[in-house]
């Protein structure tokens, strides 16, 4: 066996334990929010209290150097085990965490744990091992709904140091201990501190690290996300629209920006209060984003105007996409919280054949004229630039859509003559037609 002092080992890992505690204290005292920082904190001086204890064995009576002080180290391990389910907002029972420590001192009540040292290593080293394969668990459960890579190396830390503890069953039966022998005297006890020691040091580093790569990845997202659709803000959407268009020079293909501009928002704002607004933007975003597929930028850029930028794509997939976000919208937005909103939306288009160079200012600002165009021919509508005018919605899709909306309408009948407000001119003229038409039966 390595020949290390086991004395000495066991006081550098109380005091390596105590320093790396403050370090989780201080960590935790800077990112508050990072409650599970303060719980480990926590577990290493409880651990730390646990094997001075354990340390004073002859010097001290026994039920407080051998079953106070395991159901402390016990206890350490399930704050541990807690401290993990925290850190992804889990709930964490306190049963759960005590839960070990009170089937140590139950059972410390038998003869046979009273008596055989070989049996308490057993028992605690089991309920160590499930604690801590159990926190190594919590750890990768999270990593889908937040990849942190500092995950990986820690749920491995503790994976291993759990099945150590496991092997300690092992060793158990293969060299036993004496009866009344002390731990320190296990002759492979020098290897299993310095595996604790190491894991000590290795797993506290990888909890500061995943620490600080969730708060860096929340800095993050908050610089480029909008909150409130959480897409994209205009930086954010102008930097990817940059950099795919850089990679657009080496690839030629055809890429078509979108501007989409809410009609007469303000108006939505005053007539239903700002929450309604609020809920407008949120449901254009999610009908966007919808028509979208993966490799297309969306994003808001600004109040209530989003820009989309769609690769690969002609006029006819860009005009066709904005009509049925167009028409979304309004169907989505008849009635919301008991109002009838009626949401409209400009769109303007502007399209880059593959052979074409430009940046995206210059692209974006021709489908701001776009826009403009939209605008000024009675908003609700989609605009092509360059072309003297948009082709005309199918008379069958602004049935449909108006239909929709109809539909919607059956339980308030009183609401149907605003329909007309909502449609654009190709859908009013149709609108306008059908009491002529019926008249003329
Ligand atoms: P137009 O059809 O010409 O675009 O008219 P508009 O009323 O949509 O345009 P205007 O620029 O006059 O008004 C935009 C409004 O959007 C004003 C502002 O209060 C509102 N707005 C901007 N951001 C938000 C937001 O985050 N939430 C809500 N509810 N309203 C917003
Ligand atoms: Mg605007
Ligand atoms: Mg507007």
């Amino acid at each position: 066996m390595l020949d290390l002092d086991v004395r000495t080992l066991f006081i550098v890992s109380i005091s390596v334990t105590i320093v790396l505690g403050f370090l989780l204290l201080f960590a935790w005292y800077q990112n508050r929010e990072t409650r599970a920082l303060g719980w480990w904190a926590v577990g290493h001086f409880v651990m730390c209290v646990g094997c001075a204890l354990l340390g004073l064995r002859g010097a001290i009576p026994d039920v407080v150097s051998i079953d106070i002080a395991n159901a402390m180290i016990l206890i350490a391990a399930g704050i541990g085990w807690g401290g993990a389910r925290l850190f992804d907002d889990r709930s964490v029972p306190l049963s759960g965490v005590l839960a070990g420590a009170i089937l140590w001192l139950l059972a410390c009540q038998l003869p046979v744990l009273d008596q055989s040292i070989n049996a308490r290593i057993m028992l605690s080293s089991v309920i160590i091992a499930v604690y801590t394969i159990g926190a190594g668990c919590e750890v990768w459960r999270g990593r889908n709904s937040e990849p942190l890579m500092s995950r990986w190396p820690l749920s491995a830390t503790l994976f291993v140091h759990g099945f150590v503890y496991a092997l300690r069953i092992w060793l158990v039966f293969a060299f036993p201990l004496a009866t009344g022998a002390s731990f320190f005297s296990a002759a492979w006890f020098s290897i299993i501190g310095l595996e604790s020691l190491l894991y000590l040091i290795v797993s506290s580093f990888m909890i500061l690290a995943m620490a600080k790569e969730r708060s860096e990845l929340v800095h993050k997202t908050n610089a480029m996300l909008d909150p409130l659709t959480n897409i994209p803000n205009r930086r954010a959407f102008l930097d990817a629209a940059m950099r795919r268009m850089r990679q657009r020079s080496r690839n030629p293909e055809p890429v078509t920006a979108l501007l989409f501009d809410l009609d007469y928002f303000k108006s939505i704002n005053d007539r239903f209060g700002h929450h309604i607004g609020d809920e407008v933007l949120r449901i254009f975003t999610s009908k966007a984003a919808s028509e979208f597929r993966s490799t297309d930028l969306m994003g808001r850029l600004g109040g209530e105007e989003f820009g989309a930028l769609l690769f690969g794509a002609g006029e006819g997939t860009a005009v066709s996409t904005a009509e049925r976000i167009r028409r979304a919208l309004m169907v989505a937005t008849a009635e919301i919280e008991g109002h009838h909103v009626d949401a409209t939306v400009s769109v303007g288009v502007a399209v880059l054949a593959s052979d074409m160079a430009e940046d995206v200012v210059e692209l974006l600002t021709r489908a701001d004229s776009a826009l403009y165009l939209a605008k000024e021919r009675g908003r609700n509508r989609v605009e092509v630039a360059g072309k003297i005018h948009a082709p005309a919605p199918p008379l069958e899709e602004a049935r449909a859509a108006v239909a929709a909306i109809a539909a919607l309408r059956v339980v308030n009948p009183g609401a149907a003559p605003k329909l007309q407000a909502a449609a654009n001119e190709d859908e009013l003229q149709w609108l306008d037609a059908r009491p002529a038409r019926t008249a003329a039966k």
